[in-house]
């Protein structure tokens, strides 16, 4: 993409209203537009980020044998009576949901979706009838609405976010296990695709409705909302909200080797047993004939949160530091010339890495002082910046360096199109 065709601009200073450090940063290098607290659009810069986490996602979700589909954000209270969750936070803050409401025209209430275990429930019965018929794993990538009380952390605690979330349908609590420890690895490759593979832990967290513990995915920075305890050694940690003595010593953990830190939720999974599917009625019959209530856990990622993750834990005074598989494009291209041999030489460059399926943006505006352009390419953080100039031509070719660290070197074109 030209970079003389993208609408959006970059900005020098933060935006005074962002205090996290990601939204500062997305918004001054134009991939997000904050509407309100906690509601953000996606520019196109962010949108191709955003995706490129989507797809990661996506295929790991896929290779556990999930199925995707779209369910809707507008819900039938009804559904939601039957488990007890049509109540909302402000009615009752320890059992009650984040709720959006809203009314319909003809009279009557509807709920806007900030989760889909009811919803997907109640699907299910018309596609599950016996025990052929399992185990299923559907999941969607949808916005979720949660009236949150604070939205303070940028894209970490939206109002309005993306999420992917994974619904189980199995048998048996066996069933249940053996695909919970599948996704629980599929996680840490997203994770680990995402950039963030070294400093994600396994998490023990408050349970939910059926076991004891859930499992959290936690990405260790000191933007971070939650406590956890961390066993470097073992690869584990604990929350803080389930951190006693009796806890510890159930998980084997001892005190001393636990280290108290700063970390962001990720990705929470869940096992639900068969709370939903007894609340809503969806069954299975079993190879003898009997009637058994379908067992379910759920499996949810913030692809937002993810996104506002990685620029947390990847930046530097100048702006972001993309990791590789979601950066927006590989290649930034620089032109510093805005004729003569350099010109056409990026504008052959451009072409070539296009036509070999390399992903660049190319920085051609004529308008634009050298330094305008350095700084903006420090900013949106592409890993690979690549500049064109009479100079780098003249010590023999492109002058590349990758974003976060300092060592710029000339190599031939030739050389650059086996590099990237
Ligand atoms: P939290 O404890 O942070 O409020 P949660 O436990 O309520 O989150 P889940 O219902 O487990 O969240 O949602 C699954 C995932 O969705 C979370 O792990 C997180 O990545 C993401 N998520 C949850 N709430 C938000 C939000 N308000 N904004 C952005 N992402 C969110
Ligand atoms: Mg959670």
């Amino acid at each position: 993409m030209k970079q003389s065709d993208l609408f959006t601009k970059t900005r020098k200073e933060a935006p005074k209203d962002e205090v996290s450090r990601n939204a500062q940063l997305l918004t001054m290098a134009g991939f997000v537009h904050k509407e309100m607290a906690g509601v953000y659009t996606y520019l196109p810069l962010g949108l191709r980020a955003l995706r490129k986490i989507e797809n990661i996602i996506r295929e790991e979700m896929n290779a556990i044998g999930g199925q995707e589909m779209l369910m809707t954000t507008l819900q039938d209270p009804e559904l939601w009576k039957k488990t007890d969750r049509w109540v909302s936070e402000d009615v009752d803050p320890s059992t009650g949901m984040p709720w959006f409401k809203t009314e319909l025209a003809s009279g009557g209430e509807l709920g806007i979706a900030n989760t889909h275990e009811e919803a997907l429930t109640n699907i299910m019965k018309n596609h599950i009838a016996s025990y052929k018929d399992l185990p299923k794993y559907p999941y969607q990538i949808q916005n979720k609405f949660r009236n949150e009380f604070r939205a303070k952390s940028g894209l970490m605690r939206g109002r309005e976010f993306l999420m992917k979330d994974l619904y189980s349908f199995t048998r048996t609590n066996e069933e249940l296990e053996d695909f919970y420890e599948k996704c629980a690895e599929a996680y840490m490759r997203i994770f680990k695709r995402a950039g963030l593979g070294d400093i994600t832990y396994r998490t023990f967290a408050s349970g939910g409705s059926f076991s004891k513990f859930s499992d959290e995915f936690q990405t260790l920075s000191e933007a971070g909302e939650d406590t956890i305890y961390l066993d470097e050694k073992k690869n584990i940690a604990v929350n803080k909200e389930v951190y006693t003595d009796d806890i510890l010593e159930e998980l084997s953990l001892d005190k001393k080797n636990l280290k108290e830190v700063k970390a962001i939720e990720v990705g929470n999974i869940f096992r639900l047993g068969t709370k939903f599917s007894e609340a809503l009625g969806l069954t299975y019959t079993d190879d003898s004939g009997n009637e058994n209530p379908v067992v379910m856990g759920s499996y949810g990622i913030g692809l937002g949160r993810l996104m506002g993750t990685v620029v947390e834990v990847y930046n530097d005074e100048n702006g972001i530091i993309w990791p590789e598989e979601i950066a927006p494009f590989k290649v930034h291209l620089l032109s510093l010339s805005s004729e003569g041999e350099p010109k056409k030489q990026a504008d052959e460059i451009y072409e070539k890495l296009l036509a070999d399926g390399v992903e660049v943006l190319y920085d051609n505006r004529q308008d634009t002082s050298a330094g305008q352009k350095f700084a903006e390419a420090d900013l949106i953080g592409i890993p690979y910046r690549v500049v064109v100039s009479k100079k780098s031509l003249k010590s023999g070719g492109v002058e590349i360096k990758q974003r976060g660290t300092d060592d710029a070197k000339v190599i031939s074109v030739d050389e650059l199109f086996k590099t990237v």
